[in-house]
């Protein structure tokens, strides 16, 4: 696959070999008549690269590179010569004395944005525009690593405890997640929509009723929210859902995979207090007026992780307009004592919900609940919202026949990971963490999207539009 190629992270161990490299010229150095380079790859780690005038050639050549060639050079890995040679980066004895090079690709002279500094002074438009640039710098890189880390622990962790990966549909209908949704014309059922999903948190309910029993996923979630602050249109959850469960069961978990990660993945970090400690959301309210307080007791340490859960909340509460609306997610249940209550729509606005939020940091990092598996006890959460009969059948349907057929108790959580992700990696803000993000008005100006659509596909699409 690689022919005879290495890593520049393996060169080390190949002095007085010859070997072949590839990868992007980082700075050229003419030192009289010697050119030096450095080269890396993949893993940022600079290789000097020495050119002597022996073949005209190759030469030439080398005197011309500058940053952002690709090249391929084959030659003779060496020991630097002492007082020349560099503790603080692996390859800093070493140093590859060229034979031959080749130009893979020439890059344009001068960059649309620099990408040998940290780049957060750079105009977001521009970073995005040329994002496949910008995320090239070594801070980008940093990230997307440590997050693919994150990723493939979790994947590792939550496997190794029975818990299935399972894909759930992009393509869905409408759930009441509590923000406006993404929706996508039907073709052949013109008229009719596809909404896309705010999370999966019906289907992993309906894996739940299909006798998985322990679920997750890394799940694209879309919401189509007015630009507030540090949201992105489309984010990704560490979604995961438990059969036979109570609250105190997944909470658990979800702190020892915390923990976890924090221990393995960034062990330069220090959880400030194990167990997590636990608020009910009267307190928090009471004592920080917010319901995802900061608790670090050093706000200047960047390593320094201060979680915690909150508990307790309402279930319900009143909107402006004086009606029912749920604070959380309404295919929770309630804590036991008040599942009656429920039931019976009594004392609706002390019912307490079974909704633990994960905070870090002052963040919300993460909530979930212990859901309905009854049919009375959802058909009773929407009629408290208002629902007739008729629409909570239209809606929600299939969610009551299924828990007529056999559903277990069950209950889940969801993590926003980009959030986690920026936080770990001390980044003010979660585009920092993301491969591809959104402009906080929810363009991609590298793609050039949203963008309108040929009147051949909106007429398709049975579509007019008023533009
Ligand atoms: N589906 C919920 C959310 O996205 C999380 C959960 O309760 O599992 O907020």
């Amino acid at each position: 696959m690689q022919s005879n190629r290495i890593f520049i992270k393996e060169t080390p161990h190949h002095i007085g070999k010859k070997i072949v490299v590839k990868g992007w010229v980082r700075n050229r150095r003419n030192h009289g008549k010697i050119i030096f380079i450095d080269l890396i790859d993949k893993d940022d780690i600079p290789l000097q690269v020495v050119f002597t005038p022996g073949i005209k050639e190759y030469y030439e050549l080398a005197s011309k590179l500058r940053g952002e060639d690709v090249i391929k050079i084959e030659g003779l890995i060496k020991e630097r010569p002492s007082g020349m040679q560099n503790d603080k980066i692996p390859t800093g004895k070493i140093e590859l004395e060229s034979e031959t090079i080749e130009l893979l690709n020439k890059s344009r002279e001068s960059l649309p944005i620099p990408i040998d500094n940290d780049g957060y002074d750079i105009n977001e438009e521009l970073r995005l525009k040329n994002r496949y640039l910008d995320l090239r710098r070594q801070r980008l890189h940093k990230n997307i690593k440590l997050r693919h880390a994150i990723l493939h622990f979790i994947r590792n962790y939550l496997s190794d405890r029975e818990f299935l990966e399972i894909e759930t549909p992009i393509l869905t209908k409408s759930t009441p997640e509590g923000a406006r949704d993404y929706v996508v014309p039907s073709r052949l059922q013109q008229g009719k929509f596809y909404a896309l999903p705010q999370s999966p948190q019906q289907y992993k309910q309906l894996l739940m009723v299909a006798g998985f029993e322990r679920y997750f996923q890394i799940a694209r979630c879309f919401r189509d929210e007015d630009t507030r602050g540090d949201r992105q249109p489309e984010f990704t959850q560490l979604d995961l859902e438990l059969s036979f469960v109570e609250r105190e069961d997944v909470m658990k978990l979800v702190e020892d995979l915390l923990i976890d990660i924090v221990k393995k993945i960034t062990p330069e970090k220090t959880i400030q207090e194990i167990p997590f400690p636990r608020l009910t959301h009267k307190e928090v309210i009471s004592k920080y007026k917010t319901e995802n307080p900061d608790l670090r007791k050093d706000k200047t340490n960047p390593n320094l992780l201060a979680f915690c859960w909150i508990t307790d909340f309402p279930f319900f509460e009143k909107n402006k307009e004086g009606e029912w609306t749920f604070t959380h997610n309404p295919f929770s249940t309630p804590i036991p004592q008040h599942r009656e209550w429920l039931l019976k729509k009594d004392k609706i606005n002390e019912i307490i919900t079974s909704q633990y939020d994960v905070v870090l940091n002052g963040f919300e990092i993460g909530g979930g609940s212990i859901r309905s598996h009854t049919k009375e006890s959802l058909e009773a959460v929407f009629e408290i919202l208002g629902h007739n009969k008729e629409s909570i059948k239209e809606k929600f349907g299939h969610m009551l026949d299924s828990f007529t057929v056999g559903a277990p108790p069950h209950g889940g959580i969801a993590w926003g990971l980009d959030r986690l992700v920026a936080i770990l990696t001390n980044e003010p803000n979660i585009r920092e963490v993301i491969a591809f993000p959104k402009t906080g008005d929810a363009r991609d100006p590298m793609m050039g999207s949203p963008s309108e659509i040929d009147k051949k596909q909106l007429k398709e699409l049975g579509i007019k539009t008023d533009k």
